[in-house]
């Protein structure tokens, strides 16, 4: 456990967290749809290379292998019963590589729509955030990081559930795409409502991660944007390897290491202090940004 808070930290320093995780559990031999949460307690020694492995490239923050992990995520694995067991083992793997470093409980969508949109009452979904960040914590997670989210009212669903749990901090992260008026979430928000959204519903730092289309300034404008309305707030990015694209059965980032150590210095002139990857990064990816960010 780290003595001091990540959110004491981030204001006065960069933090270096760590990169995609999906990507690299594919890479172990994870197959495409494959339940990757329940790497956690099955396949523990390979969720423990990828922690290991970012923690090795310079990552200060690790993110546990629970992006998923929600009952109603799990269920479509049918893994819903296990949503409490896989929550604290993933914690567990990632406090074992973290050292003195942090651990960020990773909360991710859970996959449907709300209520009217869609079919999930906002109390089944809130409780199942609800156990899930429970159990992250009890695991030895520091703090929560509610990410890729697209809809306001999930993304405060799920900051309130982790606060309800007692987290000490819960970072909001929103994945935004490139449009013609701007970065936008897959549903249409911008990032000015995104952060007032996340703030009231009681998050401690704002983030922006995933999405599709945005550049590395593309991020930094979605950071401006932030830093506008919510100038004195801690602000988390984690940018994808580029835009994917398929090739054959797989799915290509282009973007190297060495192009993004030359970019991400644009996401800390942004107001950026917790500094990471998404999709398609790797340990390569994160050990390349480390000298630039000096975190
Ligand atoms: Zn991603």
């Amino acid at each position: 456990m780290q003595s001091r808070s990540l959110m004491e930290v981030a204001r006065g320093r960069v933090v270096l967290t760590d990169g995609g995780i999906g990507t690299e559990l594919q890479r172990a031999g994870l197959e495409p749809g494959g339940c990757g949460e329940c790497w956690n307690a099955d396949r523990p020694d390979r969720v423990s290379a990828i922690h290991r492995a970012y923690a090795e490239a310079g990552a200060e923050a690790l993110l546990t292998n629970t992006f998923g992990g929600s009952r109603i995520a799990l269920d479509r694995h049918g893994a819903g019963d296990r949503a409490r067991e896989l929550n604290r083992a993933a914690a567990a793997l990632a406090r074992g590589a973290a050292g003195d470093g942090w651990v960020l409980g990773d909360i991710g969508p859970f996959g449907g729509f709300l209520e009217p949109l869609g079919e999930h009452p906002a109390d089944v979904v809130e409780s199942a955030f609800r156990e899930q960040a429970e159990a992250l914590l009890e695991g030895g997670a520091d703090g929560l990081l509610v990410e890729t989210m697209t809809a306001l009212d999930e993304l405060a669903l799920a900051v309130r559930a982790g606060k309800a749990a007692g987290a000490p901090f819960v970072i909001a992260s929103v994945a935004f795409d490139a449009t013609k008026v701007g970065p936008r979430t897959m549903m249409g928000v911008a990032p000015e409502a995104a952060a007032a959204a996340a703030l009231d519903a009681g998050a401690d730092a704002l983030g922006a991660n995933c999405g599709t289309g945005l550049g590395m300034a593309g991020y930094a404008d979605v950071l401006r944007r932030y830093r506008d309305v919510a100038p004195d707030t801690v602000l988390l990015c984690r940018p994808n390897a580029g835009t994917p694209r398929v090739e054959g059965q797989a799915v290509v980032y282009d973007l190297t290491p060495e192009r993004m150590a030359t970019e991400v210095g644009l996401l800390a002139d942004a107001g950026a202090t917790v500094i990471g990857g998404c999709c398609g990064t790797t340990p390569a990816h994160i050990a390349a940004m480390q000298p630039v960010l000096g975190a």
